[in-house]
């Protein structure tokens, strides 16, 4: 039997295979944001291979962040066969609204916590953890030959604010041959801030923008952080006015199961007489994704927009590999004039993914033969090895292994080496959740424009006019020698081929 890790190979895209014989079992379905902007790639989502996608039978859902979920639309479209889809309750209730918004007719299992799911092969149980999602599930797995343990995205803490490890339970599973332990934060060895200090982190960052329109905006999916959210823009005489409909639908939510006060917020924008000092607007998109609310908000797409003076709080820290977006998202609302604090001014955010110190507790709860450690880069995996030392698992049983890698789960784990493929996507523009693959040769010839430039021909009044855009400067003065001997643009295409390497594009403007 074996494991294939699919994606990208820095972060996101968490999408993990477990077969055996004809069965296999995937392991979240997740994208991973902005891989290459100046191609215009907005996501990427693992491309299965045949022989992959012909035994999918299940789909296990630990929770319901996009870099988990996000690509089963994409996935799903890959698989011959419909597969099962099996997720908690409220990750299962989100899932099945996206599908139907996607307009992907496809039936999505409920399983309880500690409930077991069976495939033709394998049995699964629900294991709920602490992570900044309104839930999330670890996965203990038995297959005829090993059992297996995935964390799915975890605290290992009990003062996060994200609730408890269940460590009684995590004790009482016996001889886990492989964990699959998530690394996205296995660098960080200091002891994590508590849910007390979050809010007094929040209470300042307030304070410093009392007097101003403020736009809060963190994980939809973390009800704990907007219930926090609510209550002390309360307590500091804001009323919260809830924009988009993810943030609408989780405030709902949270009204439902964590008892906020209903009379403190509001569904829309805010009336157009409120007092600036006594506003806060919550909207989703704090990791800076091009299609959330607060994106479109800023850049001026939405119902409301942000204006010089505002404050912006980023309840959140960029999940590693998706700096890019977070920073040039801040950088485009301070251009605007709002102010913004972010993790780096003041606590405004606890992470939902374990520090070192929490690895080890995990590790020490489960004791596994093995472990592989998953989501997060080469450097944390690496530093996984010296965790598990720490905590009596010798280093060599630490396999470090890159997305695309298959690891044969013999009774000594082996990493066959692969090149995960992707497929790339393009946001179509001002329409959210619309997304267009682009094809290897549209990316080709981007790579081309951006590397060695475009020759446009454009018709003149007795022959054709040539510009070069961002060409070398060799290419340049030879266009301009020759240029004015064009027959026609395949005339020029072929000598600048012969003449210059990599070729410049050309294109006929008509
Ligand atoms: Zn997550």
């Amino acid at each position: 039997m074996h494991l294939d890790l699919l994606g990208n190979p820095s972060s996101g895209g968490n999408c993990y295979l477990v077969s055996d014989r004809r069965d296999t079992l995937m392991l979240d379905a997740g994208l991973a944001w902005s891989q290459d902007r100046d191609l215009g790639v907005d996501f990427s989502v693992p491309r299965l291979t045949t022989e992959q996608a012909e035994t999918v039978q299940t789909v296990a859902l630990t929770h319901s962040h996009e870099d988990h979920v996000g690509a089963l639309p994409y996935i799903l479209r890959q698989l011959p066969r419909g597969p099962r889809i099996v997720a908690g309750p409220v990750t299962a209730a989100i899932i099945r609204a996206r599908l139907g918004e996607a307009r992907i007719d496809v039936p999505v299992e409920t399983v309880g916590p500690y409930e077991w799911a069976m495939t033709e092969r394998f049995r699964f149980q629900m294991v709920p953890v602490p992570h900044s999602a309104s839930e999330s599930m670890a996965l203990y797995i038995e297959t005829p030959k090993k059992r297996l343990f995935y964390s799915g995205d975890l605290r290992g803490s009990d003062e996060s604010g994200y609730g408890r490890l269940p460590a009684q339970s995590l004790r009482q599973y016996k001889s886990i041959d492989v964990l699959l332990l998530e690394a996205v934060r296995a660098d960080v060895d200091e002891p994590d801030p508590t849910l007390a200090d979050l809010k007094e982190g929040l209470l300042l960052a307030l304070r410093r923008l009392a007097g101003r329109r403020v736009i809060v905006s963190a994980f939809a999916s973390n009800l704990t952080r907007l219930q926090i959210v609510i209550e002390l823009a309360q307590a500091v005489g804001r009323h919260c006015y809830v924009l988009g409909r993810s943030m609408r639908n989780a405030v709902e939510m949270a009204q439902e199961f964590e008892r906020m006060p209903s009379h403190a917020w509001t569904i829309g924008p805010p009336p157009r007489d409120a007092a600036d000092s006594k506003v806060l607007i919550m909207v989703a998109g704090a990791q800076g994704e091009p299609d959330a609310g607060l994106s479109r908000l800023i850049r001026g797409h939405y119902p409301v927009q942000a204006r010089r003076g505002d404050g912006l709080i980023m309840s959140s820290t960029p999940i590693p590999g998706n700096e890019e977006p977070f920073w040039s998202l801040v950088e485009m609302a301070m251009r605007k004039g709002v102010e913004v604090i972010t993790y780096r001014d003041y606590l405004v955010h606890i992470s939902g993914h374990s520090t070192g110190q929490e690895l080890q507790r995990v590790m020490k709860l489960i004791r596994p033969g093995w472990v592989i450690p998953f989501h997060g880069d080469y450097y944390r995996h690496a530093v996984m090895r010296e965790l598990g030392a720490r905590c009596g698992i010798p280093s060599e049983r630490i396999v470090q292994a890159a997305n695309g890698d298959r690891v044969l789960l013999d009774d000594k784990p082996r990493v066959i080496k692969g090149n995960g493929s992707v497929d790339y996507y393009q946001l179509a523009k001002g329409k959210q959740r619309s997304a267009s693959r682009l094809s290897e040769t549209v990316l080709d010839e981007r790579a081309r424009i951006r590397d060695a430039g475009l020759v446009v021909i454009r018709p003149g009044r007795n022959r054709l006019v040539t510009d070069c855009m961002d060409c070398r400067a060799d290419v340049t003065a030879w266009v301009e020698r020759h240029g004015r001997d064009i027959g026609s643009p395949d005339d020029l295409s072929l000598a600048l081929k012969r003449r210059f390497r990599p070729p410049p594009a050309v294109v006929l403007l008509a």
